[in-house]
Order: C-alpha cells, then sequence, then structure tokens
C-alpha cells in the first residue's frame, strides 16, 4: 500500500497516470525481468512478464498492455521484430526498447520500425519510471482525443443529414447515413474505390453549375459563406438521371488549415423539390389542354427576345385562331366545344418543333413562338397546320378550320409590337374569309411602331 500522506503533489500526479497503466515487460534475463518487475509491481496497475519476443506477442494480444517495454536481444525471436508485428496489430502502442552499448546495429531498424523511446542498461529505476510516466501521459492524452474522436463520431453518424469533411479536393470523412447511401461501408473503402471526389453528380436545369464537375462546383459553395445550394446524388442502386436533390451547407470548420477544413452536409429534399416541381408544371399549363397558358408564353417570349437579342438569330410567331367557334359550341354544346379544343391542340403539337414554344393565348386562339425561324419558315409551318387541321376529321363535329396570323421579330421592337403584327394578319385572314395564313413582312414593322 502507498502511503498518501508522504507523497508529495509530484508524486501523486504521476501515479495517477501510473495507477491506470498496463505494462508489458519482455526480457530473456531473469535477474533483470525480476528486478524491473519488483520495481514496478507496486507503481502501475498491472505488468506482464515474458521471456522473448514470440512469447510477447501472445502476452501483448492476450492482454493489450499500455505499454511495452523490452530488450532487444532474446531468443526466438528478437524485441524489434516483435516490436515490429506489435505495431502492425495496434500502432498506437508505445514500444520502449531497453538498448546496451553493443545493440548499436539495430539502432537503424528502430526508428524504421517507430520505435517511442530507448533506455540504457543497466537499468536506472527512477529513468525507467520517468520515461513510463512521460509515456503513460501521452497514452492517457490520446485516449481522451480518442474518446472525444469517437463522442463526435457518433453524434455525425446518427444524423439522418449526409455530412462530409473535406477541404474541396479529398474527402477526409463521411458519416454513416452518407456511407450506406452510396454503398460503402467505410470511409476506407471509399477511397480506395472513388479516387475522385468527382463520383458525385451535379445536375441541374439552368444552373451556374450545370456541366461543372463536382470538385469546381464544391469550391464555389465552399467559398460561398455559408449560402445554400442544392446538388443531387445518385446512391449505389440509382442511376444518375435518378439522382435524389439534396440542400448542401458548407460551414468552415475553425482551427484547421488541412484536409479536414470544411464541414458539409446534405440534406434531402427530394420530397420537396417533386412537389415544387409538380406546382411549377401546374403554375404553366393550361388545365384544359396540357398546353402552357399565356403566362408562360410571355415568360418564354421575353427570354426568345433576349435571345435575338444577344445572337441575331431569328424569331417568329404564328397566332390562329378557331373559325367560327362560337357556332360550334352553340351547335353541340361547350362540352364539344372544349373537347375540340383538346383534340385540336394535341394536332397542333405533333406537327411542332420540341423547341417550338405553343401556348393557349386567350379562349380559342392560340401561339406558336418559333425560335431560329424565319418569316417564310413560319409561314410555312402555318399554311402546314392550316392544311393538317382542314383535313382532319375532328369526333362530332368533323371538320374545324383555323385562321393565321404569322410575323417576325424585327431588332428592337418590343414584343407588344412583335404579337399586334402577328394578331393584326390574323385579323386580315379572318376578313378575307378564314381558313388561311397571312403575313406582316418585315419592312411593314415600322408602320405597327408608328400606329403604337
Ligand atoms: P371567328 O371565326 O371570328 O373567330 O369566330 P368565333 O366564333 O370563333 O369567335 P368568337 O370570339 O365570337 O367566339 C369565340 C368562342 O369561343 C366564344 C367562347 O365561348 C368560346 N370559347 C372560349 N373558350 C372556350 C373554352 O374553353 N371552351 C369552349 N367550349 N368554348 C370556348
Ligand atoms: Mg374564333
Ligand atoms: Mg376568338
Amino acid at each position: 500500500m502507498i502511503d498518501l500522506k508522504k507523497q508529495t503533489i509530484e508524486e501523486r500526479i504521476k501515479n495517477l497516470y501510473l495507477d491506470n497503466t498496463t505494462i508489458l515487460y519482455v526480457e530473456d534475463e531473469e535477474i533483470i525481468r525480476n528486478s524491473v518487475a519488483r520495481f514496478l509491481k507496486r507503481r502501475i496497475k498491472e505488468i506482464y512478464l515474458a521471456t522473448n519476443g514470440r512469447e510477447g506477442i501472445e502476452m501483448f494480444k492476450l492482454n493489450q498492455p499500455d505499454i511495452v517495454v523490452t530488450d532487444i536481444r532474446m531468443p526466438i525471436m528478437n524485441g524489434l521484430d516483435m516490436a515490429g508485428e506489435i505495431k502492425t496489430i495496434n500502432d498506437e502502442t508505445p514500444v520502449i526498447i531497453t538498448t546496451a552499448y553493443n545493440d548499436e546495429e539495430y539502432f537503424l531498424k528502430a526508428i524504421d520500425i517507430g520505435i517511442d523511446k530507448y533506455i540504457k542498461k543497466p537499468i536506472n529505476n527512477k529513468e525507467l519510471l520517468h520515461v513510463l510516466v512521460k509515456t503513460a501521459k501521452m497514452v492517457s492524452q490520446q485516449r481522451e482525443i480518442d474518446a472525444k474522436n469517437e463522442f463526435i463520431r457518433t453524434i455525425l453518424d446518427n444524423n439522418p443529414a449526409f455530412v462530409m469533411i473535406t477541404d474541396g479536393e479529398n474527402i477526409a470523412f463521411l458519416n454513416k447515413s452518407f456511407l450506406n447511401y452510396l454503398g460503402f461501408s467505410s470511409i476506407e473503402e471509399f477511397q480506395q474505390k472513388c479516387k475522385s471526389i468527382n463520383r458525385f453528380v451535379v445536375l441541374k436545369e439552368e444552373s451556374f453549375y450545370k456541366g461543372k464537375s463536382f470538385s469546381e462546383w464544391l469550391n464555389i459553395v465552399l467559398s460561398g459563406n455559408n449560402k445554400e445550394y442544392i446538388v443531387y446524388i445518385a446512391g449505389k442502386n440509382e442511376l444518375k438521371s435518378e439522382a435524389k436533390a439534396y440542400l448542401v451547407h458548407a460551414n468552415e470548420i475553425p482551427g484547421h488549415n488541412r484536409a479536414d477544413k470544411y464541414l458539409v452536409s446534405f440534406t434531402d429534399i427530394s420530397p420537396i423539390e417533386i412537389d415544387r416541381k409538380k406546382y411549377q408544371n401546374m403554375a404553366c399549363k393550361d388545365p384544359l389542354t396540357s398546353i402552357y397558358n399565356r403566362k408562360k408564353f410571355e415568360d418564354e417570349l421575353n427570354k426568345e427576345i433576349e435571345r435575338v437579342a444577344r445572337y441575331k438569330s431569328q424569331l417568329s410567331i404564328i397566332i390562329f385562331d378557331i373559325d367560327h367557334f362560337k357556332q360550334i359550341n352553340d351547335r353541340y354544346g361547350h362540352q364539344v366545344g372544349d373537347y375540340i379544343l383538346q383534340e385540336l391542340t394535341a394536332l397542333v403539337d405533333i406537327h411542332i418543333r420540341n423547341t417550338d414554344i405553343f401556348a393557349r393565348y386567350g379562349g380559342e386562339e392560340f401561339v406558336v413562338l418559333t425560335p431560329e425561324t424565319s418569316l417564310e419558315g413560319a409561314r410555312e409551318l402555318a399554311e402546314k397546320l392550316r392544311e393538317k387541321i382542314d383535313k382532319y376529321l375532328f369526333n362530332h363535329v368533323e371538320h374545324v378550320t383555323c385562321s393565321f396570323g404569322v410575323s417576325e421579330f424585327v431588332l428592337d421592337e418590343s414584343a407588344y409590337i412583335f404579337i399586334k403584327k402577328a394578331d393584326y394578319a390574323l385579323y386580315i385572314a379572318k376578313n378575307k374569309g378564314r381558313n388561311r395564313v397571312k403575313v406582316i413582312e418585315k419592312e411593314h414593322s415600322l408602320v405597327f411602331n408608328i400606329q403604337q
């Protein structure tokens, strides 16, 4: 029993570390072994003894001591070979070697293995104790750090959001939910199989980072001062096109300037994104015909006019209106009228390009905006549509015709004038007897500007 009253404060601190320390001591010479063991026994928690390297390894596996102290020259297996093996089992366990003058040849190898400390032989007990206290203190501090890391890791792993720690190029950590989603069991496996951070997908229509690599995108996010971004990530069983949407938030970790500089969290917002897209879609479509509504058409028209101004490309418009639609309603009823609107829009839809913007402009009046198309091209398309409608056998009423007005956008004119020209052409088509196409030539555009 240690007499606490006789201890100095320094000794008490020393004992605090050693009291909880277990040591494996490997020494082939019995006299030395016993003498050291006797000295240490009452100062540490537990001492395990072995007489050669082979035995030392067995004892190490069995008891997992905090510190290993070993002689070098021993029969069966020497101390350095044993230390090498112990380091492969647990490279955090400090190994202290006791060296004699003639052990110099082993020094290089000792450095190679990563031997932590040396004690000269014959062993001076005071020196041994001093080295052990220092080492025990190191072990205890390392344990505290490990425990803190484990605590933080547990918090991160149990977070349903995906968490990544990165410097923008390399990924130092992914939490469990992230690894599971990607189909990896550990960060090491991820790092091995995914050489590049660009394993992730950056997909978003019309966004500034479309087509950029993930690392390029991530660097924008990291320098974005806590702004929030959306990224799409595909899990292990998903195609890129099925990737889910994540809201991304990046924070700099204070005090770090290495690979673990930023903490980036990804929150699954796919259900909200799906709803958002649904409502966005609903907001721009006409419920009866499912083609674009007037609001969407106006938005698209403004975008196209901006493009024409920038690229000096061509842009034309067709406005058409069903002839004597009121009579159809009156004769067959409103429901049949609705049905005609649906049949007619479906028919037109298959004869225009994907890049054309087709919208319901008013009750039975429609527009087709044709980017990259001259007046002549649009006139030809209008004529084709007129003929297709004229020849088509509609349910209930059989024959329906439409009148068409066409115009081409002239640089610097307003959207209003552009539409007004086509509308005027439609007015002429109606006046001339309907079921026909009329155009406003480009050189006549000025008249409309003056009239305004
Ligand atoms: P015009 O050849 O001069 O265009 O004659 P019109 O009868 O087609 O023109 P008018 O503008 O006099 O009448 C349009 C009709 O279209 C009146 C309106 O009730 C009908 N209409 C507008 N929207 C709808 C709709 O959604 N469903 C149905 N069934 N009818 C509609
Ligand atoms: Mg009409
Ligand atoms: Mg009308």
